[in-house]
């Protein structure tokens, strides 16, 4: 089984917040983690000698520019891993923000939006926090924010580091990975971490999904990944880990459904799960 680094094996930094945890790790990079919520979610601050690159904006409910520039002087570029809520929610405190190219996607966070009221992110229960919370969960809302888009091949350079776009459609449509191949880190966004995989959303793709995982674990099961979710660091070998699973379960609901339509089942392996 691949090796899992979880926040409670870190030290946090000294930086006081109502909203987001910061760790560093290894690599010039601090992990921003959402810790009061149940999706985990982790936004990164990777650092350059010139720029510094701001993987995903979080929830929207801490402010995250304000985190960062604590963290850094250096001008920033922000990149989204895709265009879910809780990886777009401070995109607008920014200038723009880059997203790989996909017009349907750009539209939407260039108008901005709300969640479904009743959508179980909102609930009070998904929060981790004690009464009364200082933010009211329904009025959570991505608002607009001007996006220039990416592609697969795109170096960001950060002086002394360069970040290469991996296209990684599955998860979403507008999936993307930064790749830092001098380091070996893998910045993974949604696609691969350790939890439950969403490959059942509206926007989801399970084959697009397979054959994205099959393509990272040809060509970085060697590197380490930052996920985006749940737990920082995660070994490259997962990968493969991943790729045998997802074989398994198309398989299987190839199988099942013939004849009769069945919906999202979660399939449970060693240290994740795919819903599919
Ligand atoms: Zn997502």
């Amino acid at each position: 089984m691949a090796n899992v680094i979880q926040f409670s094996d870190l030290i946090p930094e000294n930086l006081s917040d109502s909203w987001f945890a910061v760790y560093r790790l290894p690599g010039e990079v601090y992990a921003l983690y959402e810790p009061h919520h149940f999706q985990d979610v982790i936004s990164y601050l990777i650092l350059g000698k010139e720029r510094a690159l701001l993987l995903d904006t979080g929830m929207g409910i801490g402010n995250i520019r304000a985190v960062a520039e604590r963290l850094t002087k250096l001008p920033i570029t922000v990149v989204n891993s895709h265009s879910h809520f809780d990886h777009v929610g401070d995109n607008w405190r920014f200038e723009e923000v880059r997203l790989l190219n996909c017009p349907e996607k750009t539209a939407l966070l260039e108008k901005g939006f709300r969640l479904k009221p009743g959508d179980p992110n909102l609930r009070r229960e998904a929060f981790r926090l004690p009464d009364p919370l200082w933010f009211e969960p329904k009025d959570l809302q991505v608002r607009a924010c001007k996006v220039r888009p990416t592609m697969e091949g795109e170096i960001f350079e950060l002086g002394g580091r360069r970040l290469r776009v991996v296209a990684a459609p599955g998860h979403s449509e507008d999936g993307l990975m930064l790749a830092e191949d001098e380091k070996r880190l893998l910045f993974t966004g949604d696609t691969v971490y350790p939890g439950p995989l969403y490959a059942h959303r509206t926007d989801s793709r399970p084959e697009l999904y397979r054959d994205t995982i099959r393509r990272l674990a040809g060509e970085f099961s060697e590197y380490t990944l930052y996920c985006s979710h749940n737990a920082p660091v995660w070994e490259g070998k997962a990968l493969r880990e991943i790729e045998k699973a997802f074989e398994r379960i198309l398989k299987e609901k190839r199988k099942k459904s013939r004849g009769s339509s069945c919906g999202p089942i979660e399939y449970h392996f060693d240290g994740f799960s795919i819903i599919a």
